[in-house]
């Protein structure tokens, strides 16, 4: 919702985030979705998609650090990856830092953003295109998983909040076809919102998790764009032990992959599963 220079984020009833705006980099109405990408001085570029924020270049880092580096690092033999959603194409940058992924497949519903984000968001995804392992599919994610006969190590959901087109990407169809498509052992990982103001979000998706994978939990990270504290990313396999690595198993990994991050550490990785207890009992009562 725009009101001159000011930007609204219309997501949770209550209360409200504005954003001062320098500019308006672009805005448009794709088949499915309003986009506007707007200067702010202290987010960079913000994208909005049906006026709720998605991502920015300030802090970017941090959900896709965190989304990429901990599932791939915790598996150890990625070699087949998919993201569902992603659009600006952040998470897709940060995973193709791994040299051992041979492929890495995209499907998001909406070309739309792909294009505007190859063009605005260069400044941190600009490799992605330029590299042989990027398959990009412009699909519902939701139909691709319950039909797709190949299988992955490493989902990772990088979706808009439940409603709209992303409403489906939190179903128990949807984990079930994400369940069906992960080889034996292999892990998914959602955005979760967050939980002090959409506990209902993170509470819904563990509950369908817990019904279908052994292992159902979830992990935090603080990301100044989602506003509330901490945010909560989804976390499910059939293998326990995946989110239960040990550090130095982590640092060998990270060491070895020779990635440069600024929010993901190995120590920051198995911290993010040590749940505040509210966040605790929310997975919990899943
Ligand atoms: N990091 C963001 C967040 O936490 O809000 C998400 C950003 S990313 C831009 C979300 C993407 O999911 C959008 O590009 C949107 O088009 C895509 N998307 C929504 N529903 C989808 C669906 N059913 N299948 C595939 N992609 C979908």
């Amino acid at each position: 919702m725009s009101d001159g220079l000011v930007f609204r984020e219309t997501l949770y009833p209550g209360v409200q985030v504005q954003y001062s705006c320098d500019d308006i980099l672009y805005q448009d109405r794709s088949e499915h979705q309003d986009l506007v990408l707007f200067a702010n001085p202290v987010f960079g570029k913000v994208l909005m998609l049906d006026g709720v924020t998605q991502v920015t270049t300030a802090d970017e880092f941090i959900y896709h650090e965190m989304m990429a580096h901990v599932p791939i690092l915790a598996h150890g033999e990625a070699r087949e990856v998919l993201i569902i959603g992603g659009g600006d194409c952040g998470m897709a940058e940060e995973a193709l830092k791994h040299k051992g992924i041979e492929r890495l497949t995209q499907v998001e519903i909406d070309d739309a953003v792909v294009e505007f984000s190859k063009e605005h968001f260069a400044d941190f995804n600009a490799t992605v295109f330029q590299d042989d392992r990027f398959d990009l599919v412009i699909a519902d994610g939701a139909r691709y998983v319950a039909e797709t006969d190949r299988r992955f190590d490493v989902v990772m959901v990088d979706s808009t909040d439940p409603m709209g087109p992303g409403a489906v990407l939190f179903t128990p169809e949807f984990y079930r076809g994400v369940h069906h498509c992960l080889k034996p052992g292999g892990v998914l990982v959602t955005q979760n919102g967050v939980p002090f103001l959409q506990k209902g979000e993170l509470v819904s998706s563990i509950g369908h998790f817990s019904k279908i994978y052994r292992d159902a939990y979830a992990y935090v990270a603080a990301i100044p764009t989602y506003f509330g504290g901490h945010m909560a990313l989804g976390w499910a396999s059939d293998n326990p032990a995946l989110r239960r690595q040990p550090l130095d198993v982590l640092e060998q990994r990270f060491e070895a992959a020779g990635i440069d991050t600024r929010y993901y550490t190995p120590e920051v990785h198995q911290a993010a599963f040590a749940l505040p207890r509210f966040i605790r009992d929310a997975v919990a009562e899943g």
